[in-house]
């Protein structure tokens, strides 16, 4: 048996290695640099504590762990210790004598593991205590745990990680792991140069999640929305809901307690003894609901967690991704369930604009958020799309009720999405005279309607949306907005819009004349929740530009060219059975 093997077996009680474990643990073992993109759950830890082992008992010396959390420092730590393992933190929670006990053991060569946060690996006295050990041939291995932190396209940046290129200028000799649980392929190249890691193996395992079952429905009243969904699917789970605010946490909590459901809130604002009381509840009791920011979460080993809701939508794929990961990670069956309307858009698109970062980093977060509001308005597989975005080819998989009804229309959507790019509309609303100024680059957006592999488990693949041709409509309300941009030189928010293509007199209609635009009343057939979802969709697919600067107007991007001039159809999912039944028509 090999000593990997022998670790895994006496020290951790487990059989076998999973997935990618084996190839990892054998590279490091023999003193290779690696890069390790493992989903939340994949066993990461393993991937380092086994080489230090193995490591340490070839008189290797010690492995220094380098993590952003204290929390997680210290369920790491107390685990190991339980397996029998010398391993030990440094962290601001303790006095200089427990300090000074560590590194005496550190120095000793008593160690096996040494935990730090990347802001004490930077100090001098740090580097010191490296270097003595590094002329020892004791110094064994680096591990970098959650290393997408270093990159500031991922979604947890922390500047302290740019420090730990030292690592590799000083001691080039001592082999390196990286390890992440969300990368995409920006953030992963950022990881790879920022750590320079461009000669380390790349140990990429698949991100899918097949026991999380995915559905995003558009917003009409979170809270009843949520309750429903509790009530209907989770009665007595425990589960996760995530929400933008503190304010929003607190009153959901509230809200859920008064219906009977038991409900902690927790977000950075509450006392510290708040917080821990409430997470400390949340993972020793059943069936407890957490709202939450996104301050809860990393490092919660809860196995049981049934269902993570999103109340408001999350920045990007990423934070998504690794937010719903916190569901089922015992591998049973789990929900991850988001509630999105034309709110979210324009609150995500504002606080991008109004964030002090530079224009650089502002096109990049545009491009992620444009993938995100492509996921939540695909029409199709939501895990394809998801694993799409991770750089992962998803396979079709045999559906769950596989009754000849669901696999009829399984085949006549796969060329729908294709077919569509020859419609032409007969509707000649709107000219297309439109000179749109020119737009951000579209970048990691995907355009609506072009992932075909179906999965079996997530709302779409269940329940096929019903969509409706929307070109008529996102015509109209383009070309109003250019209409009325030309004839009052101010642009307007999504309401006043609307209300022209509705045909509504209102006191601005009124104030700036807009009876008289040819557009005025054009739509007066599509009921306002019809427009909504077509205007929250077209800023989704980048046509329109939600200006935060001046009050959430609407302006025009290069993206609306091409539907203004008919070249272009727009297909949508249907806002819901009752809102657009008389133009609702089965996706053929
Ligand atoms: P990650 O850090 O990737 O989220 P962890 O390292 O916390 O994942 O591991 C997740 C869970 O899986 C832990 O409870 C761990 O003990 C368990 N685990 C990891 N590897 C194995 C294995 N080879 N066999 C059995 N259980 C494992
Ligand atoms: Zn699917």
């Amino acid at each position: 048996m090999s000593p990997a093997l022998s670790v895994l077996h006496d020290v951790f009680g487990y059989e076998h290695f999973r997935g990618q474990q084996a190839a990892i643990v054998d590279h490091v073992v023999g003193g290779g640099d690696a890069l390790v993109l493992m989903p939340t759950g994949g066993g990461k830890s393993l991937c380092y504590q086994v080489p230090a082992i193995v490591r340490q008992r070839a008189g290797k010396g010690v492995t220094l762990v380098i993590s952003p959390l204290i929390a997680l420092m210290h369920d790491q730590v107390g685990a190991l210790h339980e397996a029998g393992v010398a391993a030990a933190f440094l962290n601001s929670t303790q006095d200089w004598q427990q300090t000074e006990e560590i590194e005496r053991q550190l120095l000793a060569g008593q160690l096996t593991l040494l935990y730090a946060a990347p802001e004490r690996v930077a100090t001098p006295r740090f580097l010191g205590l490296l270097d003595t050990l590094h002329a020892h041939g004791q110094l064994s291995l680096f591990a970098i745990d959650e290393a997408h932190c270093v990159s500031q396209w991922g979604h947890d940046f922390r500047p302290e990680y740019r420090q730990l290129t030292v690592l590799q200028e000083r001691w080039p000799d001592v082999p390196r792991i990286a390890l992440t649980a969300t990368a995409d392929a920006t953030t992963r190249a950022d990881i790879v140069e920022r750590l320079r890691l461009q000669d380390a193996a790349q140990f990429v395992s698949s991100f899918d999640r097949p026991n999380i079952r995915y559905t995003i429905v558009e917003k009409t009243d979170a809270r009843r929305q949520l309750l429903q969904f509790i009530q209907r699917e989770h009665d007595g789970d425990a589960g996760i809901v995530y929400c933008q605010s503190r304010k929003r946490v607190e009153e959901l909590a509230q809200a859920l307690c008064d219906a009977g459901i038991d409900a902690l809130p927790y977000h950075a604002g509450l006392d510290a003894a708040v917080r821990q009381r409430n997470q400390d509840r949340f993972l020793r009791e059943d069936g407890l609901v957490m709202c939450a920011t996104i301050a809860f979460g990393m490092g919660i080993d809860k196995p049981d967690v049934r269902f993570v809701a999103h109340v408001d939508m999350p920045k990007n794929i990423e934070g998504y991704y690794q937010e719903t990961g916190r569901a089922g990670r015992d591998g049973a069956p789990a929900d991850a369930w988001m509630a999105y309307g034309l709110a979210d858009v324009v609150n995500q698109a504002r606080m991008i604009d109004e964030s002090p970062a530079g224009e650089d980093f502002k096109q990049v977060m545009r491009g992620k958020l444009d993938a995100l509001l492509a996921l939540a308005e695909a029409t199709d597989c939501r895990r394809a799309r998801l694993l799409a975005y991770f750089g992962e080819t998803m396979v079709s998989r045999p559906a769950a009720s596989g009754d000849a009804e669901d696999s009829k229309l399984i085949a006549a959507s796969a060329g729908a999405a294709g077919a569509g790019e020859h419609f032409h509309s007969e509707s000649d609303a709107c000219e297309g005279g439109a000179e749109p100024p020119p737009g951000r680059p579209k970048a990691a957006s995907v355009p609506l309607g072009s992932v075909v592999a179906r999965c079996g488990n997530c709302d779409n693949c269940l329940h096929p949306p019903d969509t409706w041709d929307a070109t008529d409509a996102a015509r109209k309300l383009l070309s109003t907005v250019f209409r009325v941009q030309q004839a009052s030189q101010v642009a307007f928010g999504a309401g006043h819009i609307m209300d022209i293509v509705r045909g509504k007199s209102t006191d601005k209609v009124a104030q700036y004349g807009h009876q008289q635009l040819s557009t005025w009343g054009i739509g007066s057939d599509y009921s306002e929740a019809q427009l909504r979802g077509v205007l929250r969709q077209l800023i989704a697919v980048g046509a329109l530009h939600v200006d935060a600067q001046a009050y959430n107007t609407l302006r025009l991007l290069d993206a609306a060219r091409p539907i203004l001039k008919g070249d272009q159809p727009v297909r949508l999912r249907a806002a819901s059975a009752s809102t657009t039944a008389r133009r609702t028509e089965r996706r053929r």
